[in-house]
């Protein structure tokens, strides 16, 4: 039909000459008959509607505000028989026009409750609660009355605070909502439960719904219980070991469905608006799914819950090893540290014994060295001598090689490691001598100059020293 053509303009149309669009008013003034109410065949004051529609002269009906001539209009519309005034042109602003209806609010009303009734459920226009705190444009009732749904043309703009409001209002008296909306961009689309609608331009097809509606998509990785998608950021790859995949499935738009499915879905109870969980991008938008997707998104929580329980079990017992091995490192650094004091604190009785015994004085290395298991060698005639606190568990490898030097000892315990460890008949001398207070060691110590630090000392006894 040519004049639906040109009648239902496209949404970017509507969107354009939304100011313009002259509305339908659905009462007006007779001049005979007075009030009349043209959704009504009676005209609600017992004449008859087709008497004063294309009638030679035009009928004498005026707008009740502006006073300004009106003509009654007939369309069919699919299903739809629609009955209304409008504006004769050129019409002043009128505050009628203003409150009336533009077409496709008027015409998905007609499709709300058209398909709700279809599912079996009773509708009613213009509900509105008894306080006044909301008024829906299309109420649906279950038919054991225990569900009550408010459909909701919502063509103009709204503030998303505003439509949070109502919504708000809505489930305080125990009604669901549904917004619908043919508009382009929805700054609401996330926040309330709410769908877009596109009417085909012409008439090509029923009433689609284009937004709004989310399915699941899930993904998991072949093997569940090891998850190959460790490239991403917070995914526990810092913890050593495999981990079970929690799933990478995302939420995505439905594609388009005709808007009597939907109706259906929402009064069968087979689509809920829910707050989506999952996603960076989708995470607490409202779409309206179905239970299958639910669970969907249900099972990758868990998935992600039961993951993240692991990886901080792994992570706690990475933390303790590693503080195992801080204290490993720290004993190794103090026992060294301690290695230097003695070596230290002993050259000078070194010195005296060795002079009393070689009748000359001995010259001393200015630290320890791997050749003699990390003792301090004293030279005596440009020969090695003796050697000052060797390391005991270096021996093994060397004890033959320094089976003839005379090795000093602090204290008669560390005398017994390294016979321990020495050749059989090594000799071994114990010196006292005094230890500077030690305990407990400040790292880094501070050292003279040309005394090694412990770091040093470590690099040397690894080799690190000459590389
Ligand atoms: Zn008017
Ligand atoms: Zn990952
Ligand atoms: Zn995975």
């Amino acid at each position: 039909m040519p004049c639906q053509t040109r009648f239902l303009p496209s949404a970017a149309d509507k969107l354009r000459h939304r100011a313009k669009e002259k509305a339908m008013v659905f009462v007006g003034v007779h001049e005979e008959w007075g009030r009349i109410d043209v959704t009504q065949a009676d005209l609600g004051c017992g004449q008859d509607r087709e008497s004063i529609y294309k009638t030679k002269r035009p009928a004498p009906l005026t707008c009740y505000e502006c006073d300004w001539r009106l003509h009654l209009v007939h369309k069919t519309h699919g299903a739809y028989d629609l009955w209304f005034l409008r504006h004769a042109n050129k019409a002043p602003h009128c505050e009628a026009r203003a409150a009336g209806e533009g077409m496709a609010h008027h015409l998905l009303k007609l499709d709300l409750a058209h398909h709700a009734r279809a599912a079996g459920w009773s509708t009613e226009y213009e509900v509105a609660a008894p306080d006044g705190s909301w008024r829906a444009d299309v109420m649906a009732t279950s038919p054991d009355g225990s569900r009550r749904v408010a459909l909701e043309a919502q063509m103009a703009s709204i503030s998303v605070t505003d439509i949070e409001a109502r919504t708000d209002r809505y489930r305080e008296a125990g009604v669901e909502v549904c917004w619908f909306t043919d508009r382009k961009t929805i700054p609401w689309l996330d926040n309330v439960p709410c769908v877009q609608i596109a009417r085909p331009d012409d008439d090509g097809g029923p009433v689609q719904v284009t937004a709004g509606a989310a399915c699941f998509e899930p993904k998991w990785c072949e093997d569940r219980a090891v998850c190959d998608w460790c490239d991403c950021e917070d995914c526990g790859a810092g913890v050593d070991g495999p981990l079970p995949c929690d799933g990478h499935g995302t939420w995505q738009p439905a594609t388009p469905f005709p808007l009597e499915r939907f109706v259906a879905a929402i009064c069968t109870n087979a689509t809920r608006p829910h707050r989506l969980r999952m996603g960076w991008d989708t995470k607490g938008t409202w779409r309206w799914i179905t239970r299958q997707y639910f669970d969907m998104e249900e099972e990758q929580l868990q998935a992600h819950i039961r993951k993240y329980q692991i990886v901080e079990r792994l992570l706690a017992v990475q933390q303790r090893q590693q503080q195992a091995r801080q204290a490993a490192e720290q004993e190794h650094l103090a026992a060294i540290e301690a290695l230097l004091q003695r070596q230290k604190a002993l050259t000078k009785p070194v010195v005296e014994f060795v002079y009393h015994e070689a009748g000359t004085y001995p010259s001393v290395a200015r630290h320890g060295s791997p050749e003699f298991a990390m003792g301090v060698p004293v030279y005596v005639r440009g020969k090695p001598y003796a050697v000052i606190c060797p390391v005991a568990s270096r021996l093994p490898a060397l004890r033959s090689r320094l089976a003839s030097l005379v090795f000093f000892a602090a204290s008669e315990r560390e005398r017994t490691r390294l016979v321990a460890q020495s050749a059989p008949g090594q000799r071994v001398e114990v010196l006292t001598a005094e230890l500077t207070p030690t305990s407990p060691p400040a790292f880094p110590p501070q050292r003279e100059k040309g005394d090694l630090t412990v770091r040093q000392a470590v690099n040397r006894m690894l080799g690190l020293d000459r590389m």
